[in-house]
C-alpha cells in the first residue's frame, strides 16, 4: 500500500529541513490535539505521519563522537545536533495514540524514579484548592527542555493534559515566557486549541489574549518603528548568501519586544571564528546605519548570541529590568485577570520565575508554586517566597499532576 501520509520517511539533511520537519509535525499534532479533545479518533494517516517523523529523525546519520545526529551546516560543513527532545517527545505521543493514556502513564514511571509518587502527592495537595489562575512559565516547567526553540514543538499528550486543566479547573490560564511571543516565538510551537492558554512572551511584555487579540506593554511608536526597520534590516542580512545559517543555529533570530536576538555562535563553535566576527561586524555596521547617534539600540555581544537592546527604559525602568513579577502586575491588570479575587497556581523551574510567585501572593496570600527542579538553591528560594510550596522532579510530572487535576475539576 502507497504511503499516504503527508510526512514521509526523509531523514532531514540540512538544519533548513530539520526545521521544516520539525514545523510539520506541529500542524500534525495540532490536529491530533483537537480531535483527540473531542473524543474523535484521530487520523491514521496523522498518526503515519507522526510516525515517520520519528523514523526520519532516527535515521539521520550519528555523529562521529556518537554525541548527537550529524545535519549539514551549510556547503559541506556539517554541525551535530541533539535531537533527544525531538525524538522521545514523539514517542511518547505514539504511545498515547496507539496505546493510551495509562500506557503513557506507565512508560513516563519508567522514565522517572518516584514519577507515581510524585504525581500522587501533588495531586493531593492542590486538588482541595480552587485556583483563580495558571501563571506558568514554559520551558523546562510544563515543557520538556529543548536546546533549540522553534524545534521544541509541544507534544500532542502535552497540549491534551495541558488544555483539559485549563478547561476545567481554572477561569485563566497564562502561559508567561522569555522567548519571543510570534514570528518565530511561542505560538508558532504551540499545539493547543486557540483559546485555551493565554500566551506572553519577551517576558510578558507582550501577549496574545484567549481571543487571539495581541497586545503589549506600552511603547513610544516612533520606537517601535526603530525596532521594525531593525528586523526588516536583519532579516535581508539573513538573506544573503551564506548568512542563513545565523537564523538556524543556537539561539537563532529572537524578535523579542524591546530586544533581537540574533545568533552568531552555537556553544559547539559549529561557525569558523573568523566567519562569526565577520557577521558581528556587519550586524554592528546595521545597527550604526540605522541609529547612527547611538540613541535606540545598546548592542551586547555574549560570543555567541548578539542582542540589540531598546534603551527606551533604560531611563525611568521600563523594558530593561522588567521580570516576571512586573508581567504578572502587567498582565492581571491587562488581562483582568482578577489575581487578587483568588489564589493562583504558579508554575516555574529557575530563579528567573520566582519574582512570579511573590507578585500572585502579593495579589493573594493563597496563591501555590510547584516548581519542577531538582536543583536545591532554586527550591529554597522559592520556599523562602512561600510556604505554599511543592516541588517536582519534572516537567511531566507537573503536566501529568494538571491533567490529574483536571478529571476532579470543576473547581475553578
Ligand atoms: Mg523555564
Amino acid at each position: 500500500m502507497p504511503d499516504t501520509a503527508a510526512i514521509e520517511i526523509r531523514p532531514p539533511e540540512t538544519l533548513r529541513e530539520f526545521y521544516g520537519l520539525m514545523a510539520r509535525t506541529r500542524e500534525v499534532r495540532a490536529r491530533m490535539v483537537e480531535q483527540y479533545l473531542a473524543g474523535a479518533d484521530i487520523a491514521p494517516d496523522d498518526i503515519r505521519s507522526l510516525r515517520n517523523a520519528g523514523a526520519s529523525l532516527e535515521a539521520t546519520p550519528r555523529s562521529k563522537t556518537d554525541d548527537g545526529y550529524e545535519i549539514v551546516l551549510d556547503g559541506e560543513r556539517r554541525i551535530t545536533v541533539d535531537l533527544t527532545y525531538e525524538i522521545s517527545e514523539i514517542v511518547k505521543d505514539l504511545v498515547l495514540l496507539e496505546r493510551g493514556e495509562d500506557a503513557l502513564y506507565e512508560h513516563l514511571a519508567t522514565l522517572y524514579p518516584g514519577f507515581t509518587s510524585q504525581v500522587d502527592k501533588g495531586v493531593a495537595a492542590l486538588a482541595p484548592h480552587a485556583f483563580r489562575a495558571l501563571v506558568t512559565d514554559r520551558d523546562g516547567t510544563v515543557n520538556n527542555y529543548c536546546g533549540r526553540y522553534l524545534t521544541s514543538i509541544q507534544s500532542v499528550y502535552n497540549a491534551v493534559f495541558l488544555t483539559r486543566f485549563a478547561r476545567a479547573c481554572v477561569p485563566h490560564a497564562v502561559m508567561l515566557t522569555s522567548a519571543p511571543l510570534r514570528d518565530g516565538g511561542l505560538v508558532d510551537i504551540a499545539t493547543m486549541p486557540r483559546g485555551a492558554f493565554v500566551y506572553a512572551g519577551s517576558k510578558g511584555r507582550e501577549y496574545l489574549d484567549q481571543g487571539g487579540t495581541y497586545g503589549s506593554y506600552p511603547i513610544d511608536p516612533a520606537q517601535q518603528q526603530m525596532i521594525t526597520r531593525l528586523n526588516t534590516a536583519l532579516g535581508e542580512l539573513l538573506a544573503r548568501p551564506g548568512h542563513e545559517k545565523f537564523g538556524l543555529i543556537g539561539s537563532g533570530l529572537q524578535k523579542k519586544f524591546g530586544q533581537t536576538t540574533i545568533a552568531r555562535q552555537d556553544i559547539t563553535h559549529s561557525v569558523p571564528e573568523d566567519e562569526s566576527r565577520t557577521f558581528l561586524h556587519e550586524v554592528e555596521d546595521l545597527v550604526a546605519a540605522l541609529d547612527p547617534r547611538e540613541q535606540h539600540f545598546r548592542i551586547e555581544d555574549t560570543g555567541l548570541d548578539i542582542e540589540i537592546i531598546l534603551t527606551v527604559g533604560d531611563r525611568g525602568g521600563g523594558l530593561k529590568d522588567f521580570d516576571k513579577g512586573d508581567a504578572v502586575v502587567f498582565l492581571d491588570e491587562a488581562l483582568d485577570l482578577g489575581l487578587a479575587e483568588g489564589p493562583a497556581l504558579v508554575c516555574g523551574d529557575t530563579s528567573s520565575d520566582v519574582p512570579m510567585v511573590a507578585a500572585c501572593a502579593a495579589k493573594n496570600a493563597g496563591s501555590h508554586a510547584v516548581f519542577a527542579t531538582v536543583k536545591q538553591d532554586v527550591r529554597d528560594r522559592v520556599s523562602r517566597t512561600t510556604s505554599r510550596s511543592l516541588f517536582v522532579d519534572t516537567p511531566d510530572v507537573l503536566v501529568v499532576i494538571l491533567h490529574e487535576l483536571s478529571k476532579q475539576g470543576g473547581n475553578g
